[in-house]
């Protein structure tokens, strides 16, 4: 039976069925959540926030021109996105696959002249084309550019632990203006980090996934409306279909092992014990959470994160500039410039009101610490005007999520759903800094949670605490599954 077709095999939980609390209800709270649902486990999700949706949810925000939902940070999904987009897929319905997604290949352009542009052909040859006609990739940037790809695809793309990208960049020669031009925004845009202090190993396996595999990997993905209608709101929807009780504002204050081995958790209006908590919070909120209960928090506290502003710019319907669909933005921070990708949302509405809508993204924020959200907003108004002129937007309004990521330095701990589990057995993690390989995205928090939710099920079913209905999702394993051989082995 196909993964999809067996996760439609499933039924509610029974009064018998083990009981589980997942804290978070975030990308990967709300995928693990699912899995444990449709496996037959009656599944609680505390979140603090009203929403569900964590990092990437819809926010509303005023303006002059009315009153707007839009995310809360332009995000960037990828046709590499396996699970998540399966995930989305699945929870629209077959009758609607992937409906509110639209594919487009690989462009990237700027107005300094960049001009790479993936042909609709088979990889490689979808490259092959991109570079055979790309432009402004300065002098030998193509040759230089061909040889890294060829030089990390030979190395299995593997590269020597401890490197940053910028030592990567060196050790393959690569010329100036193409670093200034592809490889940096790309390391800043995918990883939130300077290529300085960017993990190259990361960096490689996020070029194996995209440039690397076959064409659809490196399309850009983007929906037409707010996130939360992507993946969040359909889940919850699902969630509450197959009796997962949902609690919203509900944030989690304590946790405690019982005498007889089960967890308490103590959320705002709810007190309750649970066979397995999983926690599928940010490893700092995940940290605060574990100390204060008096719990070991590992090596949680090693994590640093990083910001990322979100400029949504405003224009009335009929006093907008052509926009267009994405574009990589030239930084010059001495003009206050900032702003690295710009991308056209289309046209917002709400009761009435109407307005066009552009996204320019601002990574590894931390370089705006100590300027307002107007002076920002200033400097992203003139870099638009001379990057894509015609007239300036009605306002900015600027969103900046303070820990948006983990800082993806080549140092920071790979660690896995089941880090806590020898000193607290029945606590699970999820989130997307438990996807070692991959940098904080929407992808590697749907994988963390799926598989947490995998294990964290057989763990119950060693334990004689079987699920009510079939096994719903294929076990991918966790990455060091070899250390837990039962949690490997079949159900
Ligand atoms: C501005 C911005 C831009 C981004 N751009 C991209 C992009 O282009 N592409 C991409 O793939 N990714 C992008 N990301 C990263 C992506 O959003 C995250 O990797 C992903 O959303 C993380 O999901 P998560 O479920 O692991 O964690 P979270 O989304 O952080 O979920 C954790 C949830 O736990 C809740 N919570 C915290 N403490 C408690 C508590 N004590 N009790 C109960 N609930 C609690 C929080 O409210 C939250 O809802 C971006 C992120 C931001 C902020």
């Amino acid at each position: 039976m196909s993964e999809e077709q067996n996760a439609h095999c499933t039924a509610p939980a029974g009064a018998s069925a083990p009981r589980v609390a997942v804290v978070g209800a975030g990308w990967a709270g709300l995928s693990a959540a699912l899995a444990l649902a449709e496996a037959g486990v009656g599944v609680s999700v505390f979140e603090s926030a009203p929403m569900v949706g964590g990092r990437a949810r819809t926010v509303s925000l005023a303006t002059p021109l009315g009153r707007f939902d839009v995310d809360n940070g332009q995000h960037l999904i990828v046709g590499a996105y396996r699970d998540a987009l399966a995930l989305v897929d699945r929870l629209a319905g077959k009758s609607s696959p992937g409906a509110r997604l639209e594919r487009m290949p690989l462009a990237l352009h700027s107005a300094s002249g960049l001009r790479l542009q993936a042909a609709p052909l088979p990889a490689p040859l979808h490259l092959a084309w991109a570079l055979a006609g790309a432009r402004g990739l300065g002098p030998g940037g193509r040759g230089a550019m061909l040889r890294l790809m060829l030089a990390l695809r030979a190395a299995g793309w593997r590269v020597p632990a401890g490197d940053t990208v910028a030592t990567l960049l060196v050790r393959h020669r690569q010329p100036p203006q193409l670093v200034e031009r592809i490889w940096a925004p790309l390391c800043i845009g995918a990883l939130n980090t300077l290529p300085e202090q960017a993990c190259a190993a990361t960096f490689a396996t996020v070029l194996r996934d995209t440039l690397g595999a076959r064409r659809a990997a490196s399309d850009f993905v983007l929906p037409d409306t707010p996130l939360g209608a992507v993946l969040p709101e359909p889940a919850l929807q699902r969630l509450q279909a197959l009796g997962a009780q949902v609690h919203l504002h509900a944030p989690v204050r304590a946790l405690a092992r019982t005498a007889a081995g089960r967890w308490e958790v103590a959320a705002r209006g709810h007190h309750r014990a649970f066979d397995a908590v999983l926690l599928a919070l940010p490893p700092w909120s995940a940290a605060r959470l574990l100390a204060g209960s008096g719990l070991s928090i590992g090596r949680l506290g090693e994590f640093e994160s990083e910001p990322i502003a979100t400029g949504w710019a405003f224009w009335p319907t009929d006093a907008a500039p052509a926009l267009p669909r994405w574009q990589l933005l030239d930084e010059n921070a001495s003009r206050g410039h900032r702003g690295q990708w710009l991308f056209d949302r289309g046209i917002v509405t709400n009761a009435g009101a109407r307005a066009r809508l552009g996204g320019i993204v601002v990574s590894v924020a931390s370089r705006l610490s100590g300027r307002s959200a107007d002076e920002i907003a200033r400097g992203l108004v003139e870099q638009l005007a001379s990057t894509i002129g015609g007239p300036r937007p009605t306002c900015i309004r600027i969103v900046t999520e303070r820990r948006a990521t983990f800082r993806c330095t080549p140092h920071r701990p790979r660690l896995q759903p089941d880090h806590l589990l020898s000193r607290a057995p029945g606590l699970w993690l999820a989130g997307d800094w438990l996807w070692p390989d991959y940098p904080a995205t929407l992808e590697a928090a749907v994988r963390s949670g799926t598989t947490a939710a995998d294990h964290l099920r057989r763990d119950l079913l060693r334990a004689g605490r079987p699920s009510g209905a079939p096994h719903a999702t294929a076990s991918r394993g966790m990455p060091n599954s070899a250390r837990h051989p039962q949690a490997a082995s079949s159900a």
